[in-house]
């Protein structure tokens, strides 16, 4: 049999599809296309907004379920493997199909990427209007925060959040970073003063709730509540004044501080607390080296 050669590739081939070798045709027809490549997604939940519909599961049956209604699958889905980040996904589709009736079934694997666009679901969206809002400050006495300490206060939140993410017990809505610390917005107090206590519990600190009432809802007042965590960030070495004279900062641990008088060489013990809540005033910061 003559061999044709396809206008697109030049190889040579028994017959044309369409005026172009197989490969050529499939090239022009794949078996998967993706006509929307964009995806909302709600920043709370990672539900996706599908069919009209903000749809929860694993990253991979979103993906497919995407897929089928923003594209268009020519064939069975044999394996479908995604990568996710932030900005979005990439689904690996393998695909046995056939782009023309005179081509036989093949397999044949595409990369699709679906951007995100962040979003709020409704029933997030309705946890967030509840309002029952709170606050986490926190701040530091007397130095700033070294990066290590907001790390480390960034990795906390961020377990607490990944253990509590199926107790419902209400989202962070925003972290604002600043100079001197950081203020967490919750959508429950309940959240917030865990957060406070579990950032307390692994730091030396000392935490004052405040309330403030902000409405009544069905007869009962309703509360902004402050915690506001104070972070004690002198280290051994640095030297404190309080009533009783100059000491040296000798250990400081999550709940106490040892201290020596500067003159009379005395020691003292107190716990965080009592030192941040006595008018003690920092003189010096130990160098190290
Ligand atoms: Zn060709
Ligand atoms: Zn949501």
């Amino acid at each position: 049999m003559a061999k044709i050669p396809c206008p697109y590739c030049g190889r040579l081939v028994d017959r044309l599809i369409e005026g172009m070798c197989e490969d050529c045709y499939l090239e022009r027809h794949p078996l998967v296309v993706l006509r929307e490549k964009r995806a909302l997604k709600c920043k709370y939940c990672g539900a996706l907004f599908i069919r009209g519909k903000w749809v929860r599961g694993k990253p991979a049956e979103l993906f497919t379920k995407f897929l089928s209604d923003k594209g268009e699958i020519r064939g069975v889905i044999e394996k479908v493997e995604v990568e996710e980040n932030e900005e979005g996904m990439i689904g690996r589709v393998t695909v046995r199909g056939s782009p023309h009736e005179l081509m036989e079934p093949r397999v044949v694997t595409y990369e699709v990427a679906v951007e995100y666009i962040y979003d709020i679901c409704i029933s997030c969206r309705e946890m967030l209007s509840r309002k029952e809002a709170a606050i986490v400050q926190i701040r530091s006495t007397p130095w700033p925060l070294d990066d290590l300490i907001k790390k480390k206060i960034l990795n906390i939140i961020e377990q607490e959040i990944f253990k509590l993410k199926e107790k419902k017990i209400g989202f962070i809505s925003n972290i604002k970073q600043l100079k001197n610390g950081f203020d967490i917005y919750t959508t429950s107090a309940n959240l917030a003063r865990h957060l406070a206590y579990v950032i307390h519990n692994q730091l030396p600190s000392h935490v004052i709730e405040t309330a403030k009432v902000v409405g009544v809802k069905d007869g009962r007042k309703i509360y902004f509540m402050t915690y506001s965590v104070r972070i004690l960030t002198c280290k051994p070495g640095d030297i404190v004044k309080t009533r009783e004279g100059e000491m040296q900062i000798i250990n400081i641990n999550n709940k106490y501080i040892n201290l020596q008088d500067i003159n009379t060489k005395k020691y003292m013990k107190l716990t965080i607390s009592e030192l941040l809540s006595s008018d003690i005033i920092f003189i010096k910061q130990q160098h190290f080296t």
